[in-house]
C-alpha cells in the first residue's frame, strides 16, 4: 500500500517529523511530493505539504487518510523539499515553517472551498496553468464548474468576466448596425430572436461596435449597463460569457535591448573565472570584491548569459528595493522576457504570476530580494548575491535564516559557483577568502579610472558652537556651487528611526509609549506620536502631563523636516524626497529613481535608501548629515555597518566623468571607521576590525548563538532565563562562552518583557543536542506565557 508522509502545518516540536496518511483510490495517481493537502488532525482539519511517498508503513494501526489534494501539481520542488530540512536544522525552526516560507505570499492562504471531481479539474487544469497571457476558459471546452473551481483556488489569479455576442446574435446585430437601422427596427429585429430583448438595446449597441472583441464587465458598467442586465442576457442566448485571465506585468516600464559591454582587463579575469565554474560545475564560491563604480554588474549580467548559454538558468539576489529597478531594467535589456522579478514592492498577485512563470519554467532568469533565494528555479548554473554584507539578507523572523548560506546550499545542490560581490564585504566572506575557502576576485579601480570621490569630514561639535544648522558651512556651499553648476546631488540622513520626538523645553519629559521602553515619534502627516514598535498611536500633547508647561516642542530631525529646511536654504533648487513615507505607493520608488536619473530634480534626500547601488552620473556631491548615529549603537557589528554605509553613499558621487565629492558629517571625527570610510580603505578597515573582533571574542573568530527569552513579567523572564543559562553552562563544553541573561536593549515591547542569552564558540559538539532540549523544555512553558527563540549566527546582540 502507498502512503503519503505529510509536514502538517501544525508547528510544534512533535509534528517536526512527518505524519503518515493513506491516500485515496481517487488521489493515488495523482499524488507527488511537493503537493499541499488537507488532513484531519485531532479533531480538526489542517493543511500539510506532501514530503515522500512510502510504499509500506511500518504504522501499526488504522491510518487517517488525506482529506483531499490542494495542488495539481508539486509546487515544493524536489530540491527545495530538501532544502527545507537543513534549513530547518539550520535554523533551529519547524519544517512546516521552512516550507511555507518558500512559497509566494499569495498561496500560503488556506482553502476552504471544496474541491470538485478531480478528473474534471485535472483536464483543465494544465492548459490554466500553464497558460499564455490570456486564455478564453470557454473555448477550451472545459466542464465551467472546474474552471472556476480551479480559478478559486488559485485565488491570486486575476480573472475578469468578458462578455461576446453569442454566435446567432452577431449576424443579426452586425447586419443591423452596419444596414443603420433606426432604434425601433433593431427593436424589431431583436423580437424576432427573443421576446424580452428591448430594454437590452444599448447593451447590444456596444457589442456590435466591436463584435469581435469580448468587452468585460467593467467596461460595461462604465458605460451604463448594469450586471443582471448581462446575466440576463447571457441567460437569453444573446451572450456568451467568458473569463479571461490576465497575467499581471510587474514591469513598469519596456525596456531598449542592450548588448554586453567590452570588458576592461580586471572584469574580464572574473568573468573568464567564473565562465569556467560554470562550464566545469565547480562549486565554488567567490567573493568579487570591487570599489564602488568598477563595473560589477556587467560582470554578472556575462556571466549570467554564460550560464544561460550553456542551458542553465540563473538567480541574482539584491538587497530590499532599493536596488531593483535600475538593476533589473539593466538586465532586462540584456535578457527579455526570460527575466522574472521577486521583489517587495511588488502586488502579492504580481509575484504570485511572476512565481508561476518561474516554477513552469518560463523565466530563465530569476532577479529578487532575499526570499526569492527560494525561487523554484531548476538546473541553476549561477546565483549571485549582490551586495552580499547588507544586512536585509538575514531573515529577522522565524526561519531566522541568512541568504548567503541558503544560497551556497542551492549552488552545492546544483553544481554551481556563487557569486558574492560587494565594495565592503562583510567581514566573515572576507576573511574565508583570505583563508582560501573563497575565491577572491577584485576589481580594484573605478571604471575607465574615474577617480573615487574626494571626502571631508566636517566636525559637528565645532560646528555647532557657531553655526547652528543641520546643514554645515561647507556643506551648504557645497550645495550651492553645484546648484549652479547644474550638477546633482544627494543628501543622506541615516537611519529612519532619527526622527522626531517630543520633549518638554521646562521639564524635559519626553512622552514614552504606554506598552514599549521607547520615546513616541512624531508624525506630522496624521498629527499623532506613534510607537514604531507596537503602533500605539495618540494626539500630540498641548500641555506637558508632568509640569502643565505648554513649551512642548519637537525636536530630532526626520527627512521631512530636511525637507523643509533644504527648500528654504535653497528656494530655487528641485528637491525630491525618498523614505518610507514617500515610496509606499506601489511604482513611487522608481518613478523617483527615474525623475531624479532624468535630471528633473538637483537634489535627492532621503535615508539608507538612498546610499546604496544607484548609479547616477550627474552626481557629483553627496552629503553625509549624521554619519555615527549608528555608531551609538550597543552592538559589536556598528562601526562595520557605519563603514560600509558612508563607503556605499559616497560611492554614488563622481561615477562618470566629473570628479565627485562627499561631505560628512560627524560628532565622532576621529573614529576609525569614519576616517577610513574617508579614503575608502576596506583593506586597512579589514584589519583593524579584525584584530578587534579577535579580542573581543567575536565573528568571524567565534560563531554566535542568540536565545531571546520573553514573557508578560519581567521576574518571570529573568527567572526563566537564568534557568536556560544554567542549563546551558551545564550541558556545554567549558570551551562555549555563554553570556548573559541580560535585559534587551529595549526591554519591554508590547508589555512583554525581553531577556536574551548569547553563546560564543569555536567549536562545540554538545550544541546542537544542547539547544535542542532547550527548545523541548520550553515549549512546555509556553502556557505560562514563556516563549523562547533561538537565533543562529544573529546580525545583532541588541
Ligand atoms: P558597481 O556595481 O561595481 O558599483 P557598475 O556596474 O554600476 O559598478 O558600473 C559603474 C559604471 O561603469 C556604470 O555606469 C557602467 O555602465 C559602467 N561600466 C561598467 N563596466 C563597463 C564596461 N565594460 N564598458 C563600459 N562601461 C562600463
Ligand atoms: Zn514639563
Ligand atoms: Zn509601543
Amino acid at each position: 500500500m502507498q502512503v503519503a508522509q505529510v509536514i502538517v502545518d501544525v508547528p510544534t516540536r512533535q509534528t517536526n517529523n512527518p505524519y503518515t496518511y493513506s491516500i485515496p483510490e481517487n488521489l493515488n495517481d495523482q499524488i507527488q511530493p511537493g503537493m499541499r493537502v488537507q488532513v484531519p488532525f485531532g479533531r480538526r482539519k489542517v493543511t500539510g505539504f506532501v514530503v515522500e511517498l512510502l510504499t509500506n508503513s511500518n504504522y501499526k494501526g488504522k491510518l487517517k487518510s488525506i482529506s483531499k489534494l490542494i495542488d495539481l501539481s508539486p509546487v515544493i520542488t524536489p530540491e527545495l523539499l530538501k532544502l527545507s530540512e537543513w534549513m530547518a536544522d539550520q535554523t533551529f525552526s519547524f519544517k512546516i515553517n521552512c516550507l511555507q516560507t518558500m512559497l509566494p505570499g499569495g498561496m500560503r492562504t488556506k482553502f476552504k472551498k471544496k474541491l470538485l471531481a478531480a478528473d474534471d479539474i485535472r483536464d483543465a487544469y494544465p492548459t490554466i496553468f500553464h497558460g499564455q497571457n490570456e486564455i478564453d476558459y470557454d473555448q477550451q471546452h472545459f466542464n465551467n464548474q472546474a474552471v472556476s473551481q480551479i480559478l478559486r483556488l488559485k485565488r491570486t489569479d486575476k480573472i475578469k468576466v468578458h462578455y461576446e455576442l453569442s454566435n446567432h446574435a452577431k449576424p443579426v446585430l452586425i447586419k443591423a448596425y452596419q444596414n443603420l437601422l433606426q432604434p425601433n427596427q433593431v427593436d424589431d429585429l431583436l423580437k424576432k430572436i427573443h421576446p424580452n430583448a428591448t430594454n437590452q438595446r444599448q447593451l447590444l449597441f456596444i457589442l456590435a461596435d466591436q463584435p469581435d472583441h469580448p468587452i468585460s464587465t467593467t467596461n460595461f458598467k462604465q458605460k451604463g449597463v448594469n450586471g443582471s442586465t448581462l446575466k440576463t442576457a447571457a441567460k437569453n442566448g444573446w451572450l456568451k460569457e467568458m473569463t479571461i485571465r490576465r497575467v499581471r506585468n510587474p514591469f513598469m516600464q519596456p525596456v531598449q535591448k542592450s548588448h554586453p559591454l567590452a570588458l576592461n582587463a580586471d572584469q574580464q579575469t572574473a568573468v573568464d573565472q567564473l565562465d569556467r565554474a560554470i562550464e566545469d560545475q565547480k562549486n565554488l564560491t567567490f567573493l568579487l570584491e570591487g570599489v564602488t563604480g568598477s563595473g560589477k554588474t556587467e560582470v554578472y549580467l556575462q556571466a549570467m548569459a554564460h550560464a544561460l548559454k550553456n542551458g542553465k538558468t540563473a538567480l541574482l539576489l539584491v538587497p530590499e528595493i532599493t536596488l531593483t529597478p535600475q538593476i533589473v531594467s539593466r538586465i532586462r535589456s540584456r535578457f527579455g522576457d526570460q527575466v522574472a522579478m521577486l521583489h517587495s514592492a511588488m502586488s502579492s498577485g504580481e509575484r504570485y504570476d511572476e512565481w508561476q512563470r518561474i516554477n513552469n519554467g518560463q523565466a530563465k532568469v530569476v532577479v529578487g530580494v532575499r526570499s526569492a533565494v527560494f525561487a523554484p528555479l531548476t538546473n541553476i548554473g549561477l546565483i549571485i548575491m549582490d551586495e552580499e554584507h547588507d544586512s536585509s539578507y538575514k531573515q529577522d523572523d522565524v526561519p531566522r535564516y541568512q541568504t548567503r548560506d541558503v544560497a551556497k546550499w542551492r549552488a552545492k545542490y546544483n553544481h554551481c559557483p556563487v557569486v558574492l560581490g560587494s565594495a565592503t564585504p562583510s567581514l566573515e566572506s572576507r576573511a574565508r577568502a583570505m583563508k582560501g575557502v573563497y575565491k577572491l576576485l577584485t576589481l580594484p579601480h573605478r571604471f575607465n579610472h574615474h577617480a573615487l570621490p574626494h571626502v571631508t569630514i566636517v566636525d559637528m561639535k565645532k560646528e555647532f558652537a557657531h553655526h547652528q544648522s543641520i546643514l554645515s558651512q561647507k556643506l551648504t556651499d557645497l550645495v550651492r556651487d553645484r546648484l549652479q553648476k547644474h550638477e546633482q546631488i544627494i543628501l543622506l540622513l541615516n537611519r529612519r528611526g532619527y526622527s522626531s520626538f517630543v520633549m518638554c523645553r521646562d521639564c524635559g519629559y519626553v512622552p514614552q509609549c504606554p506598552n514599549c521602553d521607547v520615546s513616541l515619534t512624531m508624525h506630522k502627516d496624521t498629527h499623532t506620536l506613534n510607537c514604531h514598535l507596537c503602533g500605539h498611536k495618540e494626539p500630540i500633547p498641548t500641555e506637558c502631563p508632568r509640569c502643565h508647561s505648554t513649551r512642548i516642542r519637537h525636536f530630532g530631525v526626520g527627512s521631512q523636516q530636511l525637507e523643509e529646511q533644504v527648500k528654504k536654504l535653497f528656494p530655487t533648487a528641485r528637491v525630491l524626497r525618498m523614505d518610507v513615507d514617500t515610496t509606499r505607493k506601489k511604482g513611487a520608488h522608481e518613478a523617483i529613481i527615474n525623475q531624479f536619473g532624468a535630471h528633473k530634480a538637483d537634489i535627492l534626500l532621503g535615508t539608507q535608501m538612498i546610499a546604496k547601488g544607484l548609479d547616477f552620473p550627474e552626481v557629483t556631491l553627496v552629503g553625509v548629515l549624521n554619519a555615527d548615529s549608528a555608531l551609538k549603537f550597543p552592538d559589536f557589528r556598528s562601526s562595520e555597518r557605519t563603514f560600509q554605509l558612508l563607503t556605499q553613499v559616497s560611492g554614488r558621487s563622481g561615477r562618470a566623468n566629473k570628479q565627485g565629492e562627499v561631505v560628512i558629517q560627524t560628532f565622532n571625527p576621529d573614529h576609525y571607521a569614519i576616517q577610513l570610510a574617508k579614503t575608502q580603505d576596506y583593506e586597512k578597515f579589514y584589519q583593524t576590525e579584525m584584530r578587534i573582533r579577535r579580542l573581543g571574542k567575536y565573528p568571524p573568530y567565534y560563531f554566535t548563538v542568540k536565545i531571546t527569552g520573553s514573557s508578560p513579567s519581567e521576574r518571570q523572564t529573568a527567572y526563566e532565563m537564568h534557568q536556560v543559562a544554567n542549563f546551558l553552562r551545564q550541558h556545554l563544553t567549558k570551551s562555549a562562552i555563554v553570556l548573559g541573561p541580560t535585559p534587551k536593549t529595549i526591554t519591554r515591547v508590547n508589555n512583554r518583557y525581553y531577556y536574551q542569552i548569547i553563546i560564543k564558540y569555536r567549536y562545540e559538539p554538545q550544541l546542537k543536542s544542547a539547544l535542542e532540549k532547550l527548545l523541548e523544555k520550553s515549549q512546555l512553558k509556553q502556557r505560562q506565557g514563556l516563549l523562547v527563540s533561538i537565533d543562529n549566527e544573529p546580525l545583532d546582540f541588541m
